[in-house]
């Protein structure tokens, strides 16, 4: 039943490609205005930035199907720890279903930001440990067990990791492959790994699914 979900999620994927087109337009006419504006200022003898938003285009992950411009999620990759799914629970008895992928690497190795996207949430009190949720249109990508903890200062809530020099705000863009944490013990986990989540259309989806496809196509593109 999960499974025939993913499927359906993917092809839905695909199927939004003709409705990306129709939009390609507007998009070229926004961009066009916003550089005649610049060159309007610039002329103008003004250096403003008004068109920085268009530096970051999430919406392109759900309908280009582009997947080798993806990042994989963590440096110093040792191994695949426990897969998407229903599995026994690490910590006791009975079953419960893994909604990620575990990928352990070294105490400290950095975590890389999937997909351009924005910062929407940040937290250190649950079983997730300090994490960061990342929105890239559609998509939600979540980084679990990480190093740091959330701190709130004049109403601005922040990650920080002072030994991995990192501080990433709420609501802030990251790029695709920027770090954004290292990877720790915080939360439920018996050993460093990341736990990486991945969301769309709310709809937790197996991240190795998007995995195997970046790797294709960064396979086939490379002849
Ligand atoms: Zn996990």
């Amino acid at each position: 039943m999960r499974g025939k979900n993913v499927y359906h999620i993917l092809s839905q994927l695909f199927k939004r490609q003709p409705h990306q087109k129709r939009k390609t337009p507007k998009r070229y006419f926004l961009l066009l205005a916003g550089l005649s504006l610049i060159s309007l200022m610039t002329l103008g003898g003004l250096h403003h930035q008004p068109v920085q938003a268009f530096d970051v285009t999430p919406p392109q992950i759900a309908t280009s199907a582009s997947w080798q411009k993806g990042s994989f999620p963590v440096e110093n990759f040792q191994a695949y720890t426990s897969p998407y799914g229903p599995r026994r629970s690490p910590s006791g008895s009975g079953t419960e279903f893994h909604r990620g992928l575990d990928i352990a690497a070294p105490e400290g190795s950095y975590i890389r930001n999937w997909w351009t996207g924005q910062v929407i949430s940040l937290s250190d009190n649950t079983a997730c440990g300090t994490s960061i949720t990342v929105q890239s249109g559609e998509w939600k990508h979540i980084y679990c067990h990480m190093k740091g903890h959330v701190e709130t200062n004049n109403g601005n809530t922040y990650l920080i990791d002072r030994d991995g020099g990192l501080q990433i705000w709420k609501g802030q863009q990251v790029l695709t492959g920027n770090r954004i944490g290292r990877v720790g013990m915080t939360g439920r986990t018996t050993g460093p790994h990341l736990h990486w989540g991945l969301k769309y259309a709310d709809q937790y989806i197996d991240p190795a699914i998007v995995l195997r496809e970046m790797y294709k196509q960064q396979t086939v593109s490379r002849y």
